[in-house]
């Protein structure tokens, strides 16, 4: 998702884009080095990663952990050795503890325990922020870090048992919209989590690419939070359902909250975030659109592991 993002946006500057459009595993050391070593890219948004909803990271810790942990070390180390000039490396707000003061500004990286549900992949991120931060220091390499906020758009994964909770809740939204079932939204829709639309993303990596170097870690952010219950709400609207939501207690609800701070990245000068409402609707048109062929919703479960590798 963030990748096409990327590519989306830099349609309109003056690049030869690379993409790894064979099947090219980064958690191998060799495969990745040989890749970047016949592309001699000169500016990588690090942005693969095995990525999930609140379920997923709790229930394959080791993926979460070793895929990006190995993604993110290959990609550095053979950025380097190929003299990569700038890199960008994409972390996340699971990196932050779980109660940080909010909104989260970015010294509170590494000052209290993590969320326990998405420990393993906020641990693997913290590994790539301080692998770009080294990098730095002892080999000079322009490599910096931007910390997103979650993130929503085109070709995110409609997997229920992997996804996010806005892909999850507009497919859930178009089948009771279909079946007259209720919405069941987990946990107890009483947290709050601040949402970005993906291409804002893109725009602001790409925005950190051309105007900023350092090891300062900088927040991606709209400033925009929604409790889980009202994101629901707005959803069910927008899939034409009448009925109230009903909530599963058994589910978890994860951290209370996540607002990062974006003061740092609006004084650089980017100030870009689309609203919710209408950045939810384009999103469920798209999956609408898309339906036969997006991830995690047109294939069949027994193929999943296999196109997830894949996407890898
Ligand atoms: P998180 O931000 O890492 O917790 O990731 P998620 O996007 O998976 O979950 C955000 C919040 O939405 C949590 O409080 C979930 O319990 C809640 N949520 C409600 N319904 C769903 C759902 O169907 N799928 C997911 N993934 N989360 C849901």
């Amino acid at each position: 998702m963030v990748g096409r993002a990327i590519v989306r946006r830099l349609a309109s500057e003056p690049v030869t884009l690379v993409t790894p459009k064979d099947r090219i595993d980064f958690r191998r050391q060799a495969e990745t080095e040989a890749w970047m070593a016949a592309q001699k890219p000169h500016v990588v948004f690090l942005a693969a990663a095995r990525v999930g909803g609140i379920l997923a990271n709790d229930n394959a810790p080791a993926q979460f952990l070793y895929d990006n942990l190995m993604i993110e070390a290959n990609l550095i180390e053979a950025a380097r050795r190929t003299g990569v000039e700038k890199l960008v490396f994409v972390g996340s707000s699971c990196i932050y503890p779980k109660d940080a003061a909010q909104p989260i500004t970015e010294d509170a990286l590494l000052s209290g325990p993590l969320e326990p549900t998405n420990q393993w992949y906020a641990v693997a991120k913290i590994a790539g922020i301080k692998l770009a931060q080294a990098y730095r220091r002892e080999y000079g390499c322009d490599f910096i870090s931007a910390q997103p906020t979650n993130l929503y758009g085109p070709f995110d994964n409609f997997d229920l048992t992997a996804s996010h909770v806005i892909p999850a809740l507009m497919r859930k939204a178009h089948e009771a919209a279909q079946s007259g079932e209720p919405l069941v939204v987990w946990g107890s829709g009483r947290p709050f989590r601040e949402f970005m639309h993906v291409d804002d993303l893109a725009d602001a990596l790409v925005f950190l690419a051309q105007t900023w170097s350092g090891e300062d870690i900088v927040n991606v952010g709209s400033g925009e939070e929604v409790s889980i219950a009202d994101l629901a709400g707005m959803i069910a609207r927008i899939a034409g359902l009448s009925g109230a939501p009903v909530f599963d207690a058994s589910k978890p609800d994860g951290t209370p909250r996540k607002l990062v701070d974006v003061s740092r990245l609006k004084a650089m000068g980017w100030n870009r975030a689309r609203a919710l409402a209408p950045g939810l609707q384009d999103t469920y048109e798209w999956f609408l659109n898309h339906r036969q062929s997006v991830r995690g919703y047109a294939d069949a479960p027994s193929t999943r592991q296999k196109q997830d590798d894949q996407q890898l």
